[in-house]
């Protein structure tokens, strides 16, 4: 059942009990940083996730903004570790090949009330020492002169800027594994039981494992873990975000990431252009009482309208693609990363909705003193920091180019002819650490389907591809695991 491959499939019951020092519940942006940190020490670390891939929630559908640190309340853990993560994805990037652009960001103001947010804002940036500026009209539309011409004044952030969420995980976790983790995926927790002889039971649907400490990183479902292990002051709801994404041709209409003032429910929507070129408006802010991941019509219309707002542009007839995200919402305004108030050894990061993304590496490192506290932590002399995706050809100087068509004939097939991707950069993602093996994990590590034409042409060479490397019939090739089935039998046999 365990594997440090990445992938688990057809898992029977464990045959016997595997015993680890810390178990990470979930695959998300905080449990891959807390994995790639803990596995810089001696220790058996074992990462898990009940989906098929890793980053398949929230850390795959929100606004990819790194924020700069002046919106938290000050003296919060969010303000803190907001702040610490921005300033630890600098080095991160740098050591896991992770796309990102420190674009700065522009919150605008187009009325009193506006100015007065974005004045607090400026004073919440100073006490906790980031950079902010005060704009007026003019160097507003100065830097970003398509803005609706009725804006007031801004406030100006140069340290923030759009990072790619699927990288960051993938690139986390594979620095994880690289280091000695292990990683199970298709493998919920179902229950945290305290033992006798101090270890934790973690009860999965695929058997029980034991481990001295567990990071529960579950994201939406951190209070549902909290309960199994008999902890129940905290509460999670579901706060939707949707969002549209638009065609590269008209990704470069705005320069910084534009905000309007935030509300009591968030950051409002904004709009911005992606790591990738393309350009991203949303999200909403609903609440809702069941996770219901699905975009709605209401919903993108809000999103229009928002942005339109913010930078008048005909955004709908450059939409390629909808997605919408949930938010963990705790009943605590604040992260919660702490040891349990009932259980020792079990650890809680909870809570943990915007900036989730950008505070992650300062959660890790939080998570990290509280495993301190628990078990000795010795350093591996080997630990190695970097990580390297593999080889992405329109990236390449010519001579490269010509070299790994040379060596794999492959890598001159074209296969994604809006994103430009090829056969090799798939049988490469196939094979790297943390492996693909449906359609969505192709796409989150080199963006085959993910541009103008949504999959369209390529999607039936892709699962020829998959079928053929991975030995499976085509319908066993998935979506994104489970029962996203994509072909539903051969009409040729007669299949019905
Ligand atoms: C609409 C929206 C916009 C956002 N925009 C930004 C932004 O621009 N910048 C920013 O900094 N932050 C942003 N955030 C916040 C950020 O995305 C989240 O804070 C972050 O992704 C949370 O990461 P996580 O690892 O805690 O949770 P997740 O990514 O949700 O991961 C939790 C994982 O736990 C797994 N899991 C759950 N239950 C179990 C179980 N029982 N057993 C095993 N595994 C389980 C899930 O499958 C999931 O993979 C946004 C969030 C949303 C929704």
């Amino acid at each position: 059942m365990e594997t440090s491959s990445g992938k688990s499939s057809g898992m029977g019951p464990v045959a016997h009990t595997a015993v680890y020092d810390v178990i990470i519940i979930g695959a998300g942006i905080v449990g891959a940083a807390a994995f790639r940190e803990l596995c810089k020490y001696d220790l058996r670390v074992l990462l898990l996730d009940s989906l098929h891939d890793v980053g398949g929630d929230a850390s795959r559908a929100n606004s990819a903004i790194l924020h700069g640190g002046f919106d938290p309340q000050p003296g919060t853990l969010m303000s803190d570790l907001n702040k610490e993560g921005v300033q630890l994805w600098f080095q991160w990037t740098q050591e896991l090949s992770i796309d990102v652009e420190w674009t700065g960001s522009l919150v605008l103001a187009f009325n009193d009330a506006d100015i007065a947010e974005i004045t607090r804002l400026y004073h919440n940036g100073k006490k906790v020492r980031v950079p902010v500026k005060f704009l007026g009209r003019d160097e507003t539309l100065r830097r970003e002169p398509v803005v609706n011409p009725e804006v007031r004044a801004s406030l100006y952030a140069p340290v923030s800027g759009i990072i790619d969420p699927f990288q960051a995980v993938v690139a986390l976790v594979g620095s994880g594994l690289k280091n000695g983790g292990k990683l199970m995926l298709d493998t919920e927790v179902t229950h945290l039981v305290k033992l006798p002889d101090g270890y934790i039971a973690v009860q999965t649907n695929h058997g029980e494992l034991r481990t001295k400490v567990v990071i529960n990183a579950a994201g939406l479902n951190a209070a549902h873990i909290m309960r199994t292990a008999g902890e129940d002051w905290f509460s999670i709801h579901p706060r939707r975000g949707q969002y549209f994404i638009l065609d590269k041709n008209v990704g470069n209409l705005v320069r910084h990431v534009i905000f309007r003032a935030p509300t009591p429910k968030g950051k409002g929507v904004l709009v911005s252009r992606t790591t990738h070129g393309n350009l991203l408006i949303g999200p909403t802010a609903e609440d809702l009482t069941e996770p219901d991941r699905r975009t709605t019509a209401e919903g993108l219309a809000e999103v229009l309208q928002g942005a339109k707002y913010l930078v008048p542009f005909p955004y709908e007839r450059h939409a390629i693609a909808q997605y919408a995200g949930l938010r963990a919402i705790g009943s605590v305004d604040d992260f919660v990363v702490q040891h349990s108030k009932v259980m020792e050894g079990l650890i809680n990061a909870a809570g943990i909705k915007s900036p989730g993304l950008t505070a992650a590496p300062g959660i890790a490192h939080r998570l990290i003193e509280l495993v301190t506290d628990l078990l000795t932590l010795e350093e591996k002399r080997d630990f190695d920091p970097y990580f390297e995706f593999p080889p992405i050809l329109r990236e390449l100087p010519y001579v490269d180019r010509e070299r790994l068509i040379k060596e794999d004939p492959t890598y001159g097939h074209m296969v994604c002819r809006c994103e430009l991707v090829t056969e090799g950069e798939i049988k490469s993602v196939l094979r790297m650490q943390p492996a693909a093996t449906d359609l969505d994990s192709i796409k989150r590590r080199v963006r085959a389907t993910a541009g103008r034409c949504q999959g369209g042409f390529c999607t039936p060479r892709i699962i020829d591809i998959l079928s053929r490397e991975l030995n499976l019939s085509y319908d066993q090739v998935t979506k994104f695991g489970r029962n996203s089935k994509l072909v539903y039998g051969d009409n040729r046999r007669g299949d019905a």
